[in-house]
């Protein structure tokens, strides 16, 4: 996939999936602005990650810290760290606004931070069910809402918005997780309905089980018996879902909008 000369605003890039993500559409040559809660520690290495990907296609590529993002030198680096609360209406505002500023454009938004707060419903508490909801849906929300002027106004954008096979067929004990993504599956059709005759496509991509910190909790006992389950054998790598994404927002998917594609080794069927 060429995506060079195009910006990507990818969310919850520090760490997993999105760190994935990330350094893929650095490596097709596109601008990285990545966020997560913090810019520093595992976001400062999927910047790092992002640079040598590029350099490997000898593109040229530098980490661009907060500081020199305000100092007018942007355009020679392409790759940004911003901390971003994406249930944050105002940092979500400043996320976007700083990837513009740096890169003049916004073409690709990937929504892809998420978390997990599980527990049966009986046992669930509201603010499980609040902060699942808030960082999920409501994030995601948010973040296309900044976007969209934008990419209408260029005629041109790639929004792919991270939702889950459980979104799709349910699981016991995340009803929270379960309704959030099944929420973001909505929103993607809905979207893609309203902006695709200005040139914007919205697909979600589900990923099954991928081996990310969002996994590491389950124990190597169930994740065997997951992995039975599964008609490819395997759980996925983040970097499996990054190349869906990737072609997704690549020029090559211009005739698909709305889709829910997903990335799961069969886990869906
Ligand atoms: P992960 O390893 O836990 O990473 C989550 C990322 O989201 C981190 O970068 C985290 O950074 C960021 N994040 C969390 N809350 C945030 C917030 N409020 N604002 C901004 N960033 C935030 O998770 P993952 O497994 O890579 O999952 C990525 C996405 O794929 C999620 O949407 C998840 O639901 C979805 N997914 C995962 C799987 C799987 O099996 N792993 C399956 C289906 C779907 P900070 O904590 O530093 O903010």
């Amino acid at each position: 996939m060429d995506l060079t000369g195009k910006t990507a605003v990818v969310t919850g890039g520090s760490r997993g999936i999105g760190r994935a993500i990330c350094v893929e559409l650095a490596r097709c040559g596109a601008n990285v602005v990545l966020c997560a809660r913090s810019a520093e520690g595992a976001a400062r290495e999927t910047v790092e990650l992002c640079e040598a990907a590029r350099a490997k296609q000898e593109c040229g590529c530098s980490a661009l810290t907060e500081g020199e993002s305000q100092g007018g030198q942007e355009q020679a680096f392409q790759t940004i760290a911003v901390p971003c609360n994406v249930a944050d209406a105002t940092d979500v505002k400043n996320l976007m606004e700083t990837a513009r500023k740096a890169f003049g454009s916004i073409d690709i938004l990937v929504n892809n931070a998420g978390i997990t707060r599980d527990g049966l419903l009986m046992r669930m508490k509201e603010e499980d069910f609040d902060a699942v909801i808030a960082t999920n849906l409501k994030g995601t929300f948010l973040c296309m809402k900044e976007v969209s002027g934008v990419m209408m106004r260029q005629r041109y954008g790639r929004i792919v918005n991270i939702s889950s096979v459980v979104g799709v067929h349910g699981n016991a004990g995340q009803m929270n997780y379960a309704a959030s993504k099944a929420g973001v599956i909505g929103m993607t059709k809905s979207m893609a309905k309203e902006l695709g005759s200005r040139g914007v496509t919205v697909n979600a991509v589900a990923p099954g089980f991928i081996d990310t910190d969002m996994t590491a909790a389950l124990s190597g006992d169930a994740k065997g018996k997951m992995e039975e389950q599964i008609p490819l054998k395997r759980t996925g790598a983040p970097e499996d879902v990054a190349k869906a994404v990737a072609f997704l927002v690549s020029d090559e998917a211009s005739y698909i909008t709305g889709q829910v594609l997903g990335v799961d080794g069969g886990m869906g069927i």
